[in-house]
């Protein structure tokens, strides 16, 4: 038996925190299973980081930004060693070039490349509780990145896949994954099982509970993801998995919401039948790292509504008004704005595609409330509506 548990900022935040999961990861030792436990930076040290060197220059080198952010993880893994051998366990702190974890070289928003196991699974062998790093990496010049914010989890996917862990546990401070942001919703409650491509719909639209590349990792080799509160883990928590039991569950299990968006129209009489209109916009769009997730497109094709980030709106218009120039200028297509500051929400569940009516349900409950949908849209997967 091998479990990877991973804790967050807020489960670490001080010493009494640290001795408290400690206590927790011998227990689950003692309970007969190898443990490596993934950590991220004590409380907000991450914040804190970053805010320091902001003060001395507002554009600091990305590559130096990294060497500063990747410190506040070996703290905390280096006090949780300390503190587990002081309670007379034996423990051992690995930071990510000494694993080596590999990543691409993007500073900042570092993606997974390839990982060691060798010295984990050798600490492991001697009985040693395993404490990593979360949410850094090495590049292919040996210089230290990171995963991007909130990347602790992912590293703690990567590690479970990578040593075919039976669990990953994901200890957080609230009870579980729930149906929406408990600080938005007061009502919303916790999802006891979700279905990967549920937690993964859910995550992609703004529930930072899971950083949303952690799931791949785990799903492809079918290991569950369990859910729990560092401060309350009586709690039943939400388990990840391949399968869930109930084909009669709810129909949609959960909402989530990204605040800054912009909605981006190419609309024009000129465009209806023309092949190749959409395969330019999202080529000029990718050619400028701009990342867009939400298209929309009416049959009569006169227009295409993307959603991008509100940081990306002015770019991508000026690259589509560059891309599509000429046809503006004959006009054929209207000058290209983008319509900022706009919320995008989506509801998710496997079983919408078993249940009629959903759709309708949701426009009429958003009608009723005064609440326009400027686009929308849904897959033929039918496991997400979402909506600008
Ligand atoms: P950690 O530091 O443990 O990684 P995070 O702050 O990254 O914790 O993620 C936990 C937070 O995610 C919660 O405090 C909650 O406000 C937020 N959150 C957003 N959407 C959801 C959701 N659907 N279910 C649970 N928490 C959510
Ligand atoms: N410490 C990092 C952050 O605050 C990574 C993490 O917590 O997952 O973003
Ligand atoms: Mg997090």
């Amino acid at each position: 038996m091998l479990t990877v548990m991973k804790f967050g900022g807020s489960s670490v935040a001080d010493l009494a925190h640290i001795r408290n999961v400690a206590q927790r990861c011998i227990e689950k030792q003692q309970a007969g299973s190898q443990v490596v436990v993934v950590l991220s930076a004590m409380g907000k040290t991450t914040d804190g980081l970053i805010a320091t060197a902001k003060q001395i220059t507002e554009k600091p080198s990305r590559r130096e930004m990294d060497m500063l952010l990747a410190t506040g993880e070996q703290v905390s893994v280096s006090l949780m060693a300390i503190t587990m051998i002081q309670m007379g366990v034996s423990a051992v702190s690995l930071n990510a070039w000494q694993i080596p974890m590999h990543t691409t070289s993007d500073y900042q928003n570092a993606r997974f490349k390839r990982i060691d196991t060798e010295r984990i699974r050798k600490e492991l062998d001697d009985n040693k509780i395993v404490i990593v790093t979360g949410f850094q990496g090495i590049n292919r010049y040996d210089d230290m990145t990171t995963l991007g914010r909130g990347g602790s989890d992912y590293t703690a996917a990567i590690i479970a896949a990578a040593l075919d862990a039976d669990a990953l546990e994901i200890w957080t401070d609230v009870d579980g994954f729930m149906t929406a942001d408990p600080r938005v919703i007061s009502t919303a409650y916790t999802i006891n099982e979700l279905s990967y491509v549920e937690a993964t719909e859910l995550c992609n639209f703004g529930a930072k509970v899971v950083y949303p590349p952690t799931i791949y990792p785990v799903c492809h080799k079918n290991i569950p993801i369990i859910i729990k509160n560092t401060f309350n883990p009586e709690g039943a928590g939400t388990v990840i998995k391949q399968e869930v039991s109930s084909p009669q569950s709810k129909a949609i299990k959960g909402i989530s919401s990204i605040n800054d968006t912009s909605l981006i129209t190419v609309q024009g009489l000129g465009m209806v039948g023309v092949i190749g209109v959409n395969y330019r916009i999202f080529k000029a769009l990718a050619k400028n790292g701009i990342s867009v997730f939400l298209v929309s497109q009416a049959s009569s094709e006169n227009s295409t509504s993307i959603g991008v980030r509100n940081a990306d709106a002015d770019l991508a218009c000026e690259v589509l008004n560059e891309e599509f120039a000429k046809e503006i200028e004959m006009g054929e297509i209207s000058p290209i704005q983008a319509e900022k500051d706009l919320a995008t929400v989506a509801i998710v569940g496997e079983n919408m595609k078993h249940t009629p009516g959903i759709a309708g349900k949701l426009f009429g409950t958003l009608g009723r409330n005064g609440i326009s949908v400027i686009a929308c849209a849904q897959g033929a997967s039918e496991t997400n509506i979402s909506f600008v």
